[in-house]
C-alpha cells in the first residue's frame, strides 16, 4: 500500500514543479521513462531525435520502486514522461496522477484493449501489468509510445513512423523465434516456476503452465503455505528446474529447492530470467529484444529444447 508520507512528498514536488517555467527547446526530445522496457521502446522509435532516461535500471523492482529526488528533477526537465500504468508502478501511482495535471505524461500500457489482458490475482478491478512478456502484446505498447512521441514532435512523424515499422518487424521476428525454440520443449516439461507471477502472458501465448512463488505483485513475501504447496507440485510432477529473477530476491526459491530435496526430488535452478527489469546498461540484454531473447533461450534450453547457445542473433551473453 502507499506510504502516506512519501505520497505527500511526491505531490509537494509536483506542485513545486508546476512553478518551474517550461522552456521549449528545438533540440532532441527529452523523454523520461520509468522502466527500461519503455525506455527502449522510446529509443527504438525516437532514434537520434530523442534523449531517453530510464528511472529504473537493471535489477530494479517496479512494484516496489518510489521516485527519488533526482527522478523528480529529471521529470522536471523532460518534454515527455512515459510510465507503464496498469498498477505496475504501484508506489508511484499517485505521483503520476498528480504529475499528469501539470506535464505531458502518458501511461503507455493503459491504452491496451482490455480484452487482451489477464486479470489480477490480488485485485478484482485490476489487470496483470506484465504485458512485455509477450512481444505480440508489447507491440501495442510500442505503438502507444510512438503515438506519444509523435504528439510531442509532430514534425518528426514520418521518421517515427518508419522506425515504428522497423521495430514492429523486429518484434514479429522475436515472437517467431520464441515460438520456434519453445516448440522443442517436451509437453510434460512445460511448467515454468518463477519467483513471482510475471510470466502469465508468456504462458498464455507460448503454451506453458506458470507458477509464481509470489503473486503478480512482489509486495508480499511467499508464505510457508505457498512454498509447501509448490514443493508438493514439484515432487508430484517431477519438475526438474525452477527459475530465479534478476529483480526479485531468491531466498524463497532456495527454500523451494531445499524443500523438494528433503522429499528426495532434485530441482535445479534453470537460470536467471529478466522478469521486470532488463540487463546491465550497454549489453544486448539491456534492450527489449535482448531481454526476451535471453528469456526464451534460457527457458527453452533449461526445460529440454535444443537452443542456439547465444540466442536468436548470436548476441546473448556477450557482455559490454
Ligand atoms: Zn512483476
Amino acid at each position: 500500500m502507499l506510504n502516506r508520507r512519501h505520497t505527500l512528498l511526491g505531490l509537494g514536488a509536483v506542485a513545486a514543479l508546476a512553478a518551474t517555467p517550461v522552456v521549449a527547446t528545438e533540440g532532441r526530445l527529452n523523454v523520461v521513462a520509468t522502466t527500461g522496457m519503455i525506455a527502449d521502446a522510446a529509443r527504438q522509435i525516437g532514434g537520434a531525435d530523442v534523449e531517453v532516461t530510464a528511472l529504473m535500471g537493471a535489477g530494479v523492482d517496479p512494484h516496489a520502486y518510489r521516485q527519488t529526488r533526482s527522478d523528480i528533477a529529471a521529470m522536471t526537465r523532460a518534454d515527455l514522461v512515459l510510465w507503464h500504468g496498469l498498477y505496475l508502478e504501484a508506489q508511484m501511482e499517485d505521483f503520476f496522477r498528480g504529475l499528469a495535471r501539470k506535464r505531458e505524461v502518458v501511461a503507455v500500457a493503459e491504452a491496451m484493449p482490455k480484452d487482451l489482458l489477464r486479470g489480477h490475482d490480488d485485485y478484482a478491478d485490476k489487470f496483470d501489468p506484465h504485458v512485455w512478456m509477450s512481444p505480440d502484446l508489447w507491440a501495442h505498447v510500442v505503438q502507444e509510445v510512438a503515438r506519444a512521441l509523435t504528439a510531442a514532435r509532430p514534425a518528426l512523424a514520418d521518421r517515427f513512423a518508419a522506425n515504428l515499422e522497423r521495430h514492429l518487424g523486429e518484434l514479429d521476428r522475436l515472437s517467431d523465434y520464441g515460438r520456434r525454440v519453445v516448440s522443442g520443449v517436451p509437453q510434460e516439461n512445460r511448467v515454468l516456476v518463477t519467483a513471482h507471477d510475471a510470466f502469465g502472458y508468456f504462458g498464455r501465448d507460448y503454451g506453458f503452465e506458470v507458477m509464481g512463488l509470489q503473486g503478480i505483485s512482489t509486495q508480499s513475501e511467499a508464505g510457508l503455505n505457498r512454498i509447501g504447496a509448490l514443493v508438493d507440485t514439484l515432487v508430484e510432477r517431477q519438475i526438474k528446474a525452477v527459475f530465479v529473477e534478476t529483480s526479485v530476491a531468491d531466498r524463497s526459491m532456495r527454500a523451494l529447492i531445499e524443500g523438494a530435496a528433503a522429499k528426495g526430488h532434485a530441482v535445479a535452478i534453470g537460470g536467471e530470467l529478466f522478469s521486470d527489469a532488463m540487463g546491465a546498461d550497454g549489453t544486448y540484454e539491456a534492450t527489449y529484444v535482448g531481454m526476451l531473447d535471453h528469456n526464451f533461450t534460457t527457458i527453452a534450453g533449461a526445460l529440454g529444447a535444443e537452443v542456439p547457445g547465444a540466442g536468436m542473433d548470436g548476441k546473448l551473453g556477450a557482455g559490454h
